[in-house]
């Protein structure tokens, strides 16, 4: 069950950073990877007002900083102007592809970006910790107009 290993992964994040466990936070992180896509911090808080959360915008942020730092979301730089995230315990890596008209989002998951991963981190003699790649482009709905 990944809601037990993350719930405790943010517990003992809090513990060892001496932050208070809050029911709030809990509940932040259980819709994130109940949601299972990509959101950005407004949606986030107007999906839980509508879910009747009793819950603050500064909560929202605070806590996505939280999830950040014990590496539970990812930033997913797929749209220009929103910081969007996205769950990223127990999830395979994979990359984007994003309709510039109609904002639709595809993820993807090709191996060969592994193998350029190792060889630039080979070259470089650097360890890539992460990384970010996103394709922009046109639907077939919209290619079609
Ligand atoms: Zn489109
Ligand atoms: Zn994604």
């Amino acid at each position: 069950m990944i809601l037990i290993q993350v719930k405790k992964i943010l517990t003992n994040f809090l513990q060892n950073n001496k932050l208070r466990k809050t029911n709030e936070r809990f509940a932040i992180l259980k819709i994130i990877y109940d949601i299972k896509s990509h959101f950005d911090a407004d949606s986030l808080y107007i999906y839980m007002k509508n879910n009747n959360y009793n819950i603050s915008k500064a909560t929202i942020y605070n806590t996505i900083n939280i999830l950040l730092n014990c590496n539970l979301i990812v930033k997913t730089k797929i749209k220009n102007h929103v910081t969007q995230f996205e769950r990223s315990y127990g999830f395979k890596q994979h990359d984007h592809i994003v309709c510039v008209k109609c904002g639709k989002t595809i993820e993807f998951c090709d191996p060969r970006i592994q193998d350029i991963k190792n060889s630039i981190s080979k070259l470089f003699r650097i360890n890539i910790i992460h990384h970010n790649l996103t394709f922009y482009g046109l639907c077939k709905k919209i290619n079609n107009i």
